[in-house]
Order: structure tokens, then sequence, then C-alpha cells
């Protein structure tokens, strides 16, 4: 039973997806770099560290990588006013206390934006320690977030809560399992959208032959798919 619910921030809390996706792609034109917003998109959640490499390269890494974030810097804090909460955001925190979890804030992002996002939430007097980028050497979805967030509490075991599937993926590494909200839709079309397809296909009617590549196909049923099974993804299971 986990004693610790760790709070992934940008997303989850705060309505930041688009901010973040606009920002990165101005900062990439910066460099004569266009990539399609829906690609930035899907890598929002992913520190910069390694959403730089993951859509363009290791050579513009290696040349641009440091100037990139800092135009993303650039780009995103002129924004930072328009971000408000998610509806229900601080009463999620406050329920979580009360049900005797701790809770712990575990972002990719730059501790100031953590800080200045935690006012928003009215989070201070909720959460009993928050990471940031800052704080590791590689954010998510490396683990080293989740495995850090998990060691400034005394608790034993933890629960990862996030909207990307780079907080699944760094939770599973971590041996942590993940409940995913569906802020963006990501993780019910990229994740979870396709157990439902898996969970919803009907068994093969006994009068027709079975279809040569269809693994999935037997004892995948709809009595399977609920909304609470597309909520939940568990450790191993949460890649994109
Ligand atoms: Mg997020």
């Amino acid at each position: 039973m986990a004693d610790t619910a760790i709070f992934d921030v940008d997303g989850t809390l705060v309505d930041t997806n688009y901010q973040h996706a606009l920002a990165w792609y101005r900062s990439f034109l910066r460099f004569d770099i266009v990539l399609p917003i829906w690609r930035i998109h899907r890598s929002i959640g992913m520190g910069g560290d390694q959403l730089v490499p993951s859509l363009t390269s290791d050579d513009v890494e290696n040349r641009h990588g440091d100037a990139l974030r800092e135009a993303w810097t650039e780009e995103f804090e002129p924004m930072i006013d328009e971000v408000h909460p998610f509806d229900g955001a601080h009463d999620l925190l406050v329920e979580v206390k009360r049900r005797g979890f701790q809770v712990v804030l575990a972002s990719s992002g730059k501790s100031e934006h953590v800080e200045h996002f935690l006012d928003l939430v009215d989070a201070r007097g909720l959460a009993d320690a928050w990471t940031s980028s800052d704080d590791v050497e590689a954010s998510k979805p490396a683990p080293d977030l989740v495995q850090t967030a998990l060691e400034r509490v005394p608790g034993s075991s933890g629960v990862m809560i996030g909207d990307s599937p780079w907080d699944a993926i760094a939770a599973a590494r971590a041996e942590v399992p993940t409940i995913a909200v569906r802020t963006r839709r990501l993780l019910t079309r990229g994740t979870a959208g396709r157990r439902r397809r898996a969970r919803v296909r009907q068994p093969p009617r006994p009068d027709r032959r079975p279809r040569r590549h269809s693994p999935r196909a037997p004892g995948l049923t709809a009595a399977a798919a609920s909304p609470a099974d597309l909520r939940h993804t568990h450790a191993g299971g949460g890649h994109a």
C-alpha cells in the first residue's frame, strides 16, 4: 500500500502543456529547426535535457542543447502569467492529504517555475516536499526525479500521478505504479487508448476463421474495459 503520492506538476496540477510546446517550437525556430508542434506536444513532460535530443539528434544536442534550453526559458517566461491551475487541483491535494498520504511534487521543470506553480495551486502548506529538474542529473523519463522525491519523505512506497507517458516511464523505472490523469488525453490516445482498443475487441465469431496476426484478441473482451482500467497504468506497462 502506497503511503506517498508523487505528483507531476505541469499538465497535472497546472495547465501548461501548450505554453511549453509553443515555447519549444519558438526555441527551435531560433536555430532554424522547424518541428511539428504535435511532435513537441507529445514530448512535453520530458525535461529539456531529454527533449532536445529526443526530438532532434545527439548532434543538435551537442551543438545547441544548452542554448536551446536558454531560449526556451526566454520564450516560456513571458507566458507564465497566463498559466492557471486545473479546476480541483488544490482540492485534490487536500483530499490526498486528508486520506493520510504524504504529498511530494516531482517536476521536470525548473525550480523557480515549480515554486511559482506551488503558489498558484496554494500547495505550499500541503506538499511535504518537492523536486525539480535542478535536483537531478537526468529528468523524466529517467527515474531520478521519482527516486529523489521518495527520498525526501520518510514514506516507504509511492504512487505517481501524472499526465504524460514520461511520468509513467520514469515511475516504472523506479518501480513505482502510476495513476494517469487525462488533462491532455495523451495517455488516452498513446497508452491507454491502445489498451482500450485491445480490450474491447470482441472474441472472434465461431463462423469466422481467426486472422493470422491477431495475438492480442484471445481473452480480451469488452468486460475487461472500464474507465478505472483506462485511468491506471502500472509499473512496466506505461510506455507510450
Ligand atoms: Mg506533466
